[in-house]
């Protein structure tokens, strides 16, 4: 068994989806098709579920249709039947979902059906087109905890249901949902922003597959984003360890938490271009191999938090368990740290709940914050890279080790 995971660009038109179905046919064994939403169709869901969530419905209702219409539109110039269209968005976003008490839940309601119909419209054109597959149901086999938004997963039972379901099946190819899970009480959860690549690796980790494929709009893994630098260089291989470093620093091109998954079992992951299959990409395996070019990453959207005692007594010792306790409950993302003897400072992601955590961390601490911020990482830095950086930036603070130097910029 295999694990193939398309992201929402490899499957954002007609062109694209015909695409994924000529790379899947040349796979001769067994084969599990993981599948984000449609092109942008997550960020549209997510403008549907604010609207919603503020009253203002008549906007919600135009965002729902324009999805609903782009689904079937697509399905369509892809030769499915009426029936089929027909299927796709049926749920009314903004009539027929309860609206929870809660923002969380209510989001991953909404948000999965993304997900949802992505799926059933490939598992459509597959079997139309002469792949035959079984359509996995995620919500019901992949169990998760009620982190709405960022559900955990009960990987003990999830394995089991899995595994449970393929061996019921008389199917080669199967078509199922990235990025979403279910409660034990049939709610949908979802499992981060960028997460399908999660819901790959974990599929691959339950079934003992041989490789997971992630097919990208990139060559491979680069040394840097292409969107931003030209000249980059592609690398062939690389360790789990040093994948995990790139994806936490900030690296597009796979999301974190899906390495642990395949290094547990000593799957390679393969990333590869899904417009140009013929090319090998770039994997992540077991090797010692070490990365030789420099590596620059760019974590975008970045606040700085510094905290100061209220008294100016030293800070450290006794403050670390209370600001991360609030860091945590507040599922803020830290991306550095940094200390001194009276302040420490954190860099985070810029999410929503950043606020709330700064108010409560204002309740013991003197705090402040910059926001605009980028991190930018450069791994296998040098003082000369490192010296040519730092020239024409607003650098707010630097952090170096031997091998790599963390900036944290003005955007
Ligand atoms: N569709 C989801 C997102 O855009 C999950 C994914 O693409 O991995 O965040
Ligand atoms: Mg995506």
């Amino acid at each position: 068994m295999r694990v193939y995971k398309f992201g929402g660009a490899s499957v954002k038109d007609a062109q694209g989806i015909a695409n994924v179905l000529q790379i899947v046919a040349k796979e001769e064994g067994d084969l599990i098709v993981v599948v984000s939403a449609i092109g942008k169709t997550t960020n549209a869901l997510e403008r549907v579920v604010n609207a919603l969530w503020e009253n203002r419905d008549d906007e919600a209702l135009r965002e729902y249709e324009a999805i609903r219409d782009q689904h079937r539109a697509l399905a369509q110039k892809l030769g499915l039947n009426k029936a089929i269209q027909d299927s796709l968005f049926a749920t009314n976003l903004v009539t027929d979902i309860p609206r929870s008490a809660n923002y969380d839940e209510f989001y991953d309601q909404v948000v999965s059906t993304g997900e949802l119909n992505s799926s059933r419209l490939l598992s459509a054109y597959f079997n139309a087109n002469g792949i035959a597959n079984e359509l996995l149901m995620m919500p019901q086999l992949l169990i998760t905890d009620t982190t709405f938004r960022e559900a955990k997963v009960n990987t003990t039972l999830s394995a089991q249901n899995i595994k449970g379901a393929l061996r019921q099946s008389k199917s080669h190819v199967f078509v199922t949902q990235g990025f979403i899970g279910g409660t034990s009480d049939g709610l949908l959860t979802t499992l981060g922003r960028e997460g399908s690549d999660y819901s790959a690796a974990l599929l691959a980790n339950f079934v003992d597959a041989e490789s997971v494929t992630i097919w990208k709009d990139v060559p491979g893994i680069l040394n840097a984003d292409p969107r931003l630098v030209d000249n980059t260089i592609l690398i062939p291989e690389l360790s789990y360890d040093e994948a995990v470093e790139l994806a936490y620093s900030g690296a597009q091109v796979i999301h974190p938490k899906s390495i642990r998954p395949v290094e547990n079992k000593k799957i390679p992951l393969y990333v590869r271009p899904f417009n140009a299959p013929e090319q090998q990409g770039s994997v992540i395996c077991e090797t010692t191999k070490r990365v030789d070019v420099p590596v620059y990453i760019w974590r975008k959207n970045q606040k700085l938090i510094t905290m100061r005692a209220k008294d100016f007594s030293f800070i450290l010792e006794e403050s670390l368990s209370h600001i991360f306790d609030i860091i945590h409950r507040h599922r803020l993302k830290v991306s550095l740290i940094q200390s001194s003897a009276v302040t420490i400072s954190v860099c985070v992601d810029n999410t929503r709940y950043v606020a709330d955590a700064i108010k409560e961390l204002s309740d013991a601490f003197r705090v402040t914050y910059n926001e605009g911020l980028s991190l930018l990482t450069i791994r296998g830095t040098s003082p000369e890279i490192l010296k040519k950086e730092q020239e024409h930036r607003d650098i707010l603070l630097t952090q170096t080790t031997r091998r790599t130097a963390r900036l944290v910029v003005k955007e």
